[in-house]
């Protein structure tokens, strides 16, 4: 059974996480010893010797091969993570669930820690990288030793105040030390989400402010630094409807500590030699979140190695000409952008809000709309970053999507070698294509958020309800598992 590894050479030159010193020395390697994450974690491996480098990479992004697509896989593992994906994609268990880890019943001393003890085994485990440093590390070996790398996102939910910010902030710090504390390129990024580190309603001002600004471009916002463009001429502007008021000089307080927090991120994050990528949010918020991230990039990302990552949600009408207009500002700056393309999250909550306005969603108006800005955004950044600096990160589970980029960046030359292009699954989804990508010689991470599950809970919450669709197309994935399943079984039987 072959052994899917990242062979030592390839770690040791990997642009997005290598160091010219080593990042190791002070921080010796967090103990592996510990059980990790079991979500589809590779068959236990015999010795360091038998390991070998992956198989020459296909050209091809292939599922029909059950056996060499699952080959880094235990049984135990296989059979868990059908179970679990199986549970997710039946509504009324997802709907019974979330009721009950919202329900009165979590505050009763006992029913709570059996309800969380049984979300740490089955759920969480699943879905997570661990709960500290020394669970998510070993979760993060392994995933390595599948020729997979980790997207390390501390799993808090928004912020409404300075001391939560500054919680979550260290949360964020703490994570960008784990990740050190890895071996090179075993984490490719650590995940920042801005509305964790600047309180809401400061993050729902600025966006309005800014908004307004791009409605009148003499409205004059003096804490504005340097940012590439952050709207489109079709941008909606729905959400402001009267000139906001400037911010108080409390607000402009509380801006400046949240700048202050982003840059230690940043900072810390150049330090060690490993990308930050931002999250997107809810449109209400997305706008000042770009201004975070843009005139942080401004500052921060040097040379043709992007340390600040943005992302772009491609369900959104105007994502395609907003990426175009930061882009171009980006490439007359010097200034190498890293962009991360989704499709987007919070498809019912934005339609709500929106028609609550009076106004219609700023989502495509077909799923067909959506794919087809998602690939034309993944094309245009494809032969960007061939021809020149800059990161994509495509962050997908579709498939057709991941055949159509893949096909494109081996006719661009794009591929491990270069270190322009990841793909990204969230953890414990989409298996399949993840291992497919990376046997058909591409650099591909899992998106893991970590933290205690009472911390986690929340962030899970909010995924399970929102990515619904996502949950319950698994399908493909749980097919394929079976398949492997049955395959094992009949050679175990005869
Ligand atoms: C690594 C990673 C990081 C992510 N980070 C973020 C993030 O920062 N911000 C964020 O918002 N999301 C993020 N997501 C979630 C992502 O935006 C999607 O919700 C999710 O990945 C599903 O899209 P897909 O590309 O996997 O495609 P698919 O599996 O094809 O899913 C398509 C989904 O798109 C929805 N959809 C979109 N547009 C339409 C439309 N016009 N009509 C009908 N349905 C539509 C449907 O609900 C459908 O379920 C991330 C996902 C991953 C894998």
């Amino acid at each position: 059974m072959a052994t899917r590894v990242i062979p030592p050479r390839i770690l040791r030159k990997l642009r997005y996480n290598t160091a010219t010193k080593p990042l190791n020395s002070s921080h010796p390697p967090l103990s592996p010893s510990l059980s990790p994450s079991p979500c589809l974690l590779p068959a236990p491996l015999p010795s360091p010797a038998v390991l070998r480098p992956s198989a020459a990479a296909s050209d091809d992004l292939s599922f029909r091969d059950v056996e060499k697509l699952f080959s880094s896989v235990s049984t135990t593992s296989l059979l868990r993570s059908s179970a679990v994906l199986h549970a997710t994609a039946v509504e009324p268990m997802v709907d019974f669930g979330t009721w009950l880890l919202r329900s009165n019943l979590m505050h009763v001393h006992g029913i709570r820690d059996l309800i969380l003890a049984t979300v740490r085994n089955t759920f969480f485990d699943h879905f997570c990288a661990g709960e500290d440093a020394i669970t998510t590390a070993a979760s993060i070996r392994h995933l390595n030793r599948a020729g997979l790398r980790g997207m390390l996102v501390y799993g808090v939910e928004d912020a409404n105040d300075n001391d939560a910010c500054h919680r979550n902030f260290k949360g964020f710090l703490h994570t960008i030390d784990v990740s050190r504390s890895l071996p090179p390129s075993s984490v490719s990024f650590v995940i920042v989400k801005i509305t964790a580190i600047c309180p809401m309603s400061l993050l729902e001002r600025m966006s309005d402010l800014l908004r307004w600004q791009h409605k009148d471009p003499c409205f004059s916002l003096p804490w504005k630094q340097d940012c590439f463009p952050i709207f489109s001429e079709s941008s909606p502007l729905y959400h402001t409807s009267n000139k906001p008021e400037p911010l108080t000089p409390e607000e402009e307080k509380d801006l400046q500590l949240a700048i202050q927090r982003f840059h230690e991120l940043c900072h810390k994050c150049v330090q060690v030699n490993i990308p930050l990528l931002v999250d997107a949010e809810h449109t209400s918020v997305q706008p000042a979140i770009d201004y975070f991230t843009y005139s942080s990039a401004i500052l921060h990302n040097k040379g043709d190695n992007p340390i600040v990552f943005g992302t772009m949600q491609t369900y959104l009408k105007d994502a395609k000409e907003r990426l175009l207009l930061a882009a171009e500002a980006a490439d007359n700056m010097g200034i190498p952008m890293g962009f991360k393309l989704v499709r987007g999250a919070y498809m019912s909550s934005e339609t709500k809000l929106a028609e609550s306005l009076g106004y219609s969603s700023p989502i495509h108006d077909t799923i067909e709309d959506t794919h087809k800005c998602f690939n034309d955004c993944s094309s245009f950044m494809l032969e960007k970053v061939a021809n020149g600096p800059g990161g994509l990160v495509l962050a997908t589970h579709n498939v057709e999507s991941g055949k159509l980029a893949a096909a494109k960046a081996h006719e661009l030359g794009i591929g491990k070698v270069n270190h322009k292009l990841e793909f990204a699954q969230l953890h414990g989804m989409s298996e399949a294509l993840s291992f497919g990508l990376s046997n058909a010689g591409f650099q591909v991470s899992k998106y893991m958020p970590f933290g205690p599950v009472e911390t986690v809970m929340p962030y899970l919450l909010r995924r399970a309800e929102e990515n619904r669709g996502m949950l319950a197309a698994s399908g493909f994935d749980r097919q394929l598992m079976r398949k492997e399943l049955g395959r094992r079984l009949k050679a175990a039987v005869f």
